[in-house]
């Protein structure tokens, strides 16, 4: 393959475009360092697009893991400034129910004030007032200041303010070797998965946040890190049934938390340790599907009557540790590594660990050990510039508002107003499970990087409500092939998220999820004959 040079050299290239290094890569850019971030598929294509989206308060961590729990009410407290509008502040319960015991509730109160954390008791009765479809036999309640965070805006206004502030971001970009000589990484050689080309980029430093693959890369040049593939599986319900984060209150286990997202609701999570070979081709199973249903219902019987719309599962980066087989017990910590004096390899660092909500905290510490090795003088300030959409003070926070106005708010905050809406043809709506708009498409397209029905979901939400694309999926990669001019790719495209979408649909495919997903194949296939325009091979990705 021929091997396209880059003659532009960066202080910095960042690997990995989820929420820590779209962190790192703003971080950097507003330090005034030249910066290049590189995603191999999308934004958020890894464990940032595949959580539960719950801003922890620490509440969970503060008996087994009481250093990231200070982290996460640390990162709580400053996210509420800087990114409000990816935040919708719900409040958290930690419920005890008939099975669990009601003495850990004072071991978890206490570990949440040593923590920092505001933990308040409140009665049961006022709990239910609170979330009248709470289990009606719980035994004790605990209001903490968790919160539900959108981690799709969140990691995109990131890379949004990092472009703003001169960082160049490249998708579709993957980084297959390190370049290094003389004890130094110097680069990073990549394939463009568009083009089909490679190339090679240089830089100073090269920051490793490729989250769980980050072990495979740093092998390039020579160094192991143990890392813990930890998998983790949600359900997705087609309601929102409470208004509040639902913990359970006992130590962390399997399935005991319930996020209202928007227009739905994330019952997760488990914790498994995979084989590195399955995380880029993670199934759900059947044992998870049904452990998730049946202690979600303890929490909130209503769930049994409410519609499963799919189920999917994300992987922690965590580092290995040789005594927890599930990694429940890993700490949440933040790892930040410099390779030079860890492995005597200069020019490169690792960051991981940590949770979606720490990744600011983690930005920083990279850049401030990147800065160091360039001799950079230069003050961390994302602790409290707001990122775009959040910039105007009272801002909408997020959460779901019924009018289509006010979901875009959700997603893009006050940088709304940069959404085409004079025109009559962009006020209309393309989805409307999630109030998605022309002018949000066109807006995704020309500011967002978004080029492809996937990558339009994950900065709209397209596709991603209680239609799960049927409706608008066919009109969309229509409008998109006339607003990229590129009619070809539709077809495919459009292929890719169907199938997407069944994967999720799948494990939960009964009664009318299934009722309506035959429905789906029989105007896709049946009707519309997208099986037989394009090939099996030319779906997957
Ligand atoms: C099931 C589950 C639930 C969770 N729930 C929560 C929660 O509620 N709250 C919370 O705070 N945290 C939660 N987390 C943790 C959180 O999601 C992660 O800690 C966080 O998203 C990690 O972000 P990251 O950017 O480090 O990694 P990732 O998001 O995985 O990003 C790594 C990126 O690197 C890219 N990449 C990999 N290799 C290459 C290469 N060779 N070249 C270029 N790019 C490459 C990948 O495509 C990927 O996009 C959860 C995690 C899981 C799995």
């Amino acid at each position: 393959m021929r091997i396209v040079s880059s003659n532009a050299t960066y202080d910095v290239i960042v690997i990995g475009g989820g929420v820590t290094g779209a962190g790192v890569a703003r971080d950097c850019a507003l330090r005034g360092l030249r910066v290049l971030l590189l995603e191999r598929h999308d934004y958020n294509h890894g464990a940032s697009g595949r959580n539960h989206g719950l801003m922890h308060s620490g509440g969970r961590y503060a008996v087994t893991d009481p250093d990231s729990a200070r982290e996460c009410i640390l990162e709580n407290e400053v996210l509420r400034r800087i990114a409000c509008h990816c935040i919708e502040p719900t409040d958290g319960l930690f419920v005890t129910l008939p099975d669990d015991d009601l003495s850990y509730q004072a071991t978890f109160v206490d570990a949440c004030r040593q923590a920092g954390i505001s933990a308040e008791v409140i009665d049961p009765q006022q709990a239910l007032q609170l979330e009248p479809l709470l289990n009606p036999d719980l035994r004790g309640a605990v209001r903490v200041p968790d919160a539900s965070i959108d981690p799709f805006a969140l990691t995109l206004a990131n890379v949004l303010d990092a472009r703003l502030h001169g960082a160049e971001t490249l998708t579709e970009q993957e980084v297959t070797d390190l370049i290094v000589a003389g004890g130094r990484v110097q680069g990073v050689c990549t394939l463009d998965h568009r083009t089909g080309q490679s190339h090679e980029f240089h830089a100073a430093v090269t920051i490793n946040a490729a989250g769980i693959w980050g072990a495979q890369l740093v092998r390039h040049a020579g160094i192991n890190i143990q890392m813990f593939p930890a998998k983790g599986t949600i359900l997705v319900y087609g309601q929102r049934v409470g208004q509040m984060v639902l913990n359970r209150c006992r130590r962390p286990s399997n399935a005991d938390i319930l996020v209202p997202d928007g227009t739905v609701s994330l019952m997760g999570t488990t914790s498994d340790r995979i084989g590195i070979d399955e995380v880029d081709d993670m199934r759900v199973t059947e044992a998870e599907v049904n452990l998730l249903m049946r202690e979600g219902e303890q929490l909130v019987p209503q769930l049994a009557q409410t519609r499963l719309l799919r189920a999917f599962a994300g992987v922690r980066p965590l580092i290995a540790s040789d005594d927890d087989p599930s990694g429940r017990s890993i700490s949440r910590g933040i790892v930040c590594l410099d390779h030079a004096t860890r492995d005597g390899v200069e020019g490169l660092i690792t960051i991981t660990g940590g949770k979606l909500i720490t990744y600011r905290k983690m930005a920083e510490l990279a850049t401030d050990l990147a800065c160091r090795k360039l001799g950079v003088d230069a003050a961390c300030t994302t602790a409290t510039l707001p990122l775009p959409g959040s910039e105007q003070r009272n801002v909408i926070t997020g959460g779901f508002k019924p009018s289509g106005k006010s979901n875009a708010s959700k997603r893009h905050g006050d940088r709304r107003r940069a959404i085409p809406a004079d025109d009559a043809l962009d006020r209309m709506s393309i989805c409307e499970c999630e109030n998605v708009t022309i002018g949000e498409v066109r807006y995704a397209i020309e500011q967002l990087q978004a080029h492809d029905l996937a990558n339009l979901m994950r900065r709209t939400r397209l596709g991603m409500g209680l239609c799960q694309g049927r409706s608008c999926a066919c009109r969309t990669a229509n409008l998109l092939a006339h607003l990229t001019g590129n009619p070809d790719s539709a077809l495919r495209d459009l292929a890719r998220l169907i199938d997407e979408r069944w994967r999720g649909t799948k494990p939960v495919a009964w009664g009318s999820a299934l009722r309506d997903a035959q429905l789906a194949a029989a105007i896709y296939q049946g009707l519309c004959g997208l099986d037989k325009a394009i090939s099996r091979k030319e779906v997957e990705p």
